[in-house]
Formats: structure tokens, C-alpha cells, sequence
């Protein structure tokens, strides 16, 4: 296998990932630094480990713009712990929290918060099927709200918030679907987290950023594993981290520093779903995006063809030309095209000629 067999691969997550972060990873894993051995056989209190993770702690930082009065964890088990983690540190069970249902994630993170506090539905997009965000106006906020969950991105209905939303009081984000694809607005949050997988690495990571004043409050797990101080007291190294996926998001966070930083993601996530949502708008209506235009992810594009059979024969069809992973999730259908931060431009050209040519031979 050479770097020429590869596929273009637009799944939602894991994903695709860097080139040159895959050949380093690559070279490496014979012989890291010389140590005659790999770092995922290294113990995670050997030098060589220590200092991967510290420059992963740190490049996070300076990439995300992580503010001094943050602090930065690695953990386990997904986004989908911290759809617990997050009330159990943050509130106690009858303090209130809202939450915007914005779709299946900002769903999940409401529904498993109930556990653990009073956590209410601030804004849902249920009847209109989830294919919007909310406007800041249409957000209702209970009295004594300690803070408002937000989902920035939708990964399964493909909307993303243009904006992060300016209410009045703290916001709580799942951005694990796209995690520094665009600056963040550190004052309006006290807790931004998400999955690597999407956006940043491998699967078995979560990145969970918080304001350390949060540390202080009276929270459901004083101590132990939950309790996101004591990671913080250990930089993430109270218990054997996961060092894999940490080792190769350190190379992709270097990676993208090197390539201009946010700013620059940025621009390329506007160039790569501009390219597609174009194609979509200049179809005459054969593709059709399900979605508001003010709500159009940059990040999962999602898009329906007239007919369901065209749709399997679409996906079907793709993979002769290398495009891969292009079915809609299970319980939406449609086609999705994730187009995350490695995804080069290259692949989303590829994707364009494809549907410009499928739709003339089946129309
Ligand atoms: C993928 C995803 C999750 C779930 O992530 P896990 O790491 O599998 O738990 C949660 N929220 C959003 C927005 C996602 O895209």
C-alpha cells in the first residue's frame, strides 16, 4: 500500500486524517526516538511519553487559544461520558441547566444530564424535523440557569451554528464535529469539549476544556476518577492515559499549527463546503439539501437525491471512483459528505465531478 491507493474518505468519524501525520506515525513505530520500541509500548511515566503529551497539552493551547484560567484534560470515553461528566461536575442535582435540542447529540447530552441535574429544553428543532439552528431570540433560559448546553455542530442533520450564540449567561459546548475548525470565543463558555475522532485524531480521546473557577463549586464527585480536578492536578495523567490517540492528535495539532492555524481551517472549511454546496445549489433541484441555508454545516453536508434508489446507486457507484463513506447515518438516509479538517480540497473536487457526471447519465 502506498499513499497513491488511498481512498477518499468522507466518514463522518473516525476520519480521515493527514497524510503526512499517517507516515510519521509510520515511521515511528518501530523505533520512537531511538528507544528501540514504539510509545504505545512506552510506560506513560517514561520521559519519551511525558514529553509527547506535554506538547500535546501545550499545542492545544496555543492553537485553541486556551486561556490561562482554562484548564485542559485528556479523557476517556468519548463525548458521550461528558453528556454526564459535564452535570456531574458542574451542578448540583437541583441545580438547572438548559439545554438546546438541536438533533440526535444535543438530544443525547439532554436526556442523560436529567440524571444529574434539572437540565430543560431551552430551544428544540423537533418539529421542524432539525434542520435549523435557533436564533439567539428564539433560546429560552429558566430563572437560575447555570448554564446552556449547545451542540455547535450536528453531525447526523448537518447543521452547525454560524455563531456562537451571545446569552446572558455561560455556555457549555459539544463541539466534537468541528472542534478547531474555527476560533473559539473562549469568554462565552465555561466548558467546551469534544471527541478527537472528528476533527483532531483518533477515536478513544475526549478533549474537555474547562474554566477552572468551576473547580470550586459544589459539584456531585468531590473526588475521584469523575472529577475533572483531579485530572487537572495530574495534567491528565492520573491514570495511564490513552496514549495513542493522544500521540497522533499531538502530530495533527503541529500539523495544523504549521499550516497557518485556525484562521487558516477556517478558510479551508468555507472552501471545501462552498464547493459542495454549490454543486448542490446549481443542480436544478437534483440535489437537494435538506437543511436552512443559514444553518449549513460546514463541516457534514448533507444532501438528498430524488429517489432513494438513486441515492443507494450514488453511494454504490462512488466507491469505483474512490469515494468513499458517503451514506447518510441510518436514521436519516440521504448522502453525507464529512469534510473535516485533513480532508484535502482535492478530494472534494473529486466528489463534484462525480456528481456533476452521475447526474447527467441519470437524469
Ligand atoms: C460523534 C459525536 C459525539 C459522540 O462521540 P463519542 O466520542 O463517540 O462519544 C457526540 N457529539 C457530537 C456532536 C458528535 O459528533
Amino acid at each position: 500500500m502506498n499513499s497513491s491507493s488511498r481512498v477518499h474518505n468522507f466518514s463522518a468519524g473516525p476520519c480521515t486524517l493527514p497524510l503526512p501525520v499517517l507516515e510519521s506515525v509510520e515511521n515511528e513505530m518501530l523505533n520512537f526516538g531511538d528507544s528501540g520500541m514504539s510509545i504505545i509500548e512506552s510506560s506513560h511515566r517514561a520521559p519519551e511519553y511525558d514529553s509527547v503529551h506535554m506538547s500535546a497539552l501545550a499545542d492545544f493551547r496555543s492553537l485553541a487559544g486556551v486561556p490561562d484560567d482554562f484548564a485542559i484534560l485528556f479523557l476517556q470515553g468519548g463525548a458521550s461520558l461528558q453528556f454526564s461528566q459535564v452535570p456531574m461536575n458542574l451542578l448540583n442535582q437541583n441545580e438547572k441547566a438548559g439545554y438546546l435540542n438541536t438533533g440526535t447529540w444535543g438530544g443525547k447530552a439532554l436526556s442523560d444530564a436529567k440524571s444529574f441535574c434539572s437540565a430543560y429544553e431551552a430551544w428544540t428543532g423537533a418539529s421542524e424535523n432539525f434542520s435549523r439552528m435557533p436564533q439567539v431570540d428564539e433560546i429560552e433560559l429558566g430563572e437560575d440557569s447555570r448554564f446552556l448546553h449547545i451542540t455547535t455542530n450536528e453531525t447526523i442533520g448537518g447543521i452547525q451554528l454560524p455563531d456562537y450564540p451571545k446569552v446572558e449567561i455561560p455556555m457549555v459546548a459539544d463541539m466534537s464535529s468541528d472542534f478547531l475548525s474555527r476560533p473559539i470565543d473562549w469568554e462565552c463558555f465555561d466548558l467546551v469539549y469534544g471527541g478527537a475522532q472528528k476533527n483532531l485524531g483518533p477515536s478513544g480521546l475526549a478533549i474537555v476544556v474547562v474554566r477552572k473557577e468551576i473547580f470550586e463549586r459544589n459539584s456531585q464527585v468531590s473526588d475521584g476518577y469523575l472529577n475533572y480536578q483531579n485530572h487537572a492536578k495530574a495534567d491528565s495523567m492520573a491514570n495511564t492515559p490513552p496514549m495513542f490517540p493522544i500521540y497522533v492528535m499531538g502530530k495533527v495539532l503541529k500539523w495544523m499549527i504549521d499550516a497557518g492555524g485556525l484562521p487558516e481551517f477556517e478558510k479551508r472549511a468555507q472552501e471545501r463546503a462552498s464547493l459542495l454546496y454549490n454543486a448542490i445549489d446549481n443542480s436544478d433541484g437534483w440535489y437537494k439539501c435538506p437543511v436552512d441555508a443559514d444553518s449549513r454545516s460546514l463541516m457534514n453536508i448533507v444532501f438528498r437525491l430524488p429517489s432513494e434508489d438513486l441515492e443507494k446507486k450514488f453511494v454504490t457507484e462512488a466507491i469505483d471512483f474512490d469515494l468513499i463513506n458517503l451514506k447518510g447515518h441510518r436514521s436519516v438516509g440521504g448522502i453525507r459528505a464529512s469534510v473535516y479538517n485533513a480532508l484535502p480540497l482535492e478530494s472534494v473536487e473529486s466528489l463534484v465531478t462525480f456528481m456533476t457526471e452521475f447526474k447527467e447519465s441519470n437524469q
